[in-house]
């Protein structure tokens, strides 16, 4: 079971939006529904192993927790704990052009993976491996959140938008955050296998 997935216990209705001070907050809003930088995060309830594994959904809190502290979505562990230190790893969900052509930089909602848990994925489906690329990423920085889009309604304001926001965007102060996200700046692709094998030989 993915570290980032959620369980059937874990989802929960929404609190009431209201416009305050000028942005988008919570009628009962409590300190610990924003972060430092001020923006309003998703509430959502952390209770995993209880209920149904739902594996295509993620768990906002766990990814915000995978992202932040770069650890696997899949294990949960540090994403470089089995690597050796040439930047971290991720899955990406494209397929590269196949013209060899690759983007410069990339804003990505999956966090890192380490190379055991990405090398059991794409071994354990086919379909995965043609639709993704593994890439070992030297720079990178977290660049803003995914979530929803509100702007000032009566009686209560309005969502109109799901989408990703860069930090320092003036529109945050109506967002609703769900995950991180990371802009991945310096990157190759690499092949699972044999990174696995030359890791294997060193030990
Ligand atoms: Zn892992």
């Amino acid at each position: 079971m993915p570290f980032i997935a959620s369980w059937t216990s874990e989802s929960a209705e929404q609190p009431e939006v209201v416009q305050r001070r000028g942005r988008l907050a919570y009628l009962n809003e409590r300190p610990y529904d924003r972060d430092g930088d001020g923006i309003l995060w998703r509430r959502v309830p952390s209770s995993p192993g209880k209920g149904k594994p739902q594996y295509g959904k993620v768990h906002f809190l766990r990814q915000r927790q995978a992202m932040g502290g770069l650890l696997c979505q899949v294990c949960g562990r540090p994403a470089g704990h089995d690597s050796d230190g040439d930047g971290l790893l991720w899955l990406l969900g494209d397929a590269p052009d196949p013209q060899g052509a690759c983007p410069s930089e990339l804003v990505t909602g999956h966090p890192p993976v380490c190379l055991a848990c990405a090398r059991q994925s794409v071994r354990s489906c086919p379909h995965l491996r043609q639709r993704y690329t593994a890439v070992r990423v030297r720079r990178f920085a977290l660049s803003g959140v995914h979530g929803v889009l509100y702007r000032p309604g009566f009686p209560s304001p309005v969502p109109y938008e799901v989408g990703g926001l860069d930090f320092g965007d003036d529109r945050m102060a109506w967002m609703q955050a769900a995950q991180l996200l990371m802009r991945l700046d310096q990157f190759h692709a690499v092949d699972l296998e044999s990174e696995y094998q030359v890791l294997a030989r060193r030990r």
